[in-house]
């Protein structure tokens, strides 16, 4: 690694490899569960723009597009009325695993979705504990995905940096 490239703190993320990769995201599986758990009731226009992004989820034409619908998801998720302490310690966390965002095969884009409306039916029951669970299961079963992205990403960059 240059010098470069250790000064600053956008590269050093870049350069996450698989064993880091896997702590950070069970740290995002944590924190995003956290957040839910202790976030007050969704009202039903909140829900209501959960299920739009997660219908753009579903309906997007290819991976770059899906993944923005699913960061929407995951933010509307956390961030409205969430904990201060916790949004602190997800953001940077989520901002480093967004470098090594996989390319979504669009079969996936439906289990994703059916995933988030599990996490959005619980909480439309009220019941945040479930959904908190859900939620938790489902960051953290995007595990392969990622580590997918990881190696794509050192297949084609490999050492050369
Ligand atoms: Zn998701």
């Amino acid at each position: 690694m240059s010098p470069t490239a250790r000064s600053n703190p956008r590269d050093r993320l870049v350069h996450l490899d698989e064993p880091a990769v896997r702590e950070l995201n069970a740290v995002a599986a944590i924190l995003e569960s956290l957040a839910v758990r202790r976030a007050p009731a969704f009202d039903a226009a909140r829900r209501a723009r959960l299920r739009a992004a997660n219908a753009r989820l579903r309906r997007a034409p290819d991976a770059v597009t899906a993944a923005i619908a699913d960061s929407e998801v995951h933010a509307l998720l956390v961030e409205p009325g969430a904990d201060g302490d916790v949004l602190a310690m997800l953001r940077p966390v989520r901002g480093a695993l967004r470098t090594c965002a996989a390319r979504r095969p669009g079969d996936g884009a439906e289990r994703h979705a059916a995933e988030h409306d599990a996490v959005i039916d619980a909480l439309a029951a009220g019941d945040h504990a479930l959904a908190a669970r859900r939620l938790r299961e489902h960051v953290a079963g995007g595990l392969p995905a990622l580590l997918e992205g990881v190696a794509n990403r050192t297949d084609r960059a490999g050492r050369a940096a």
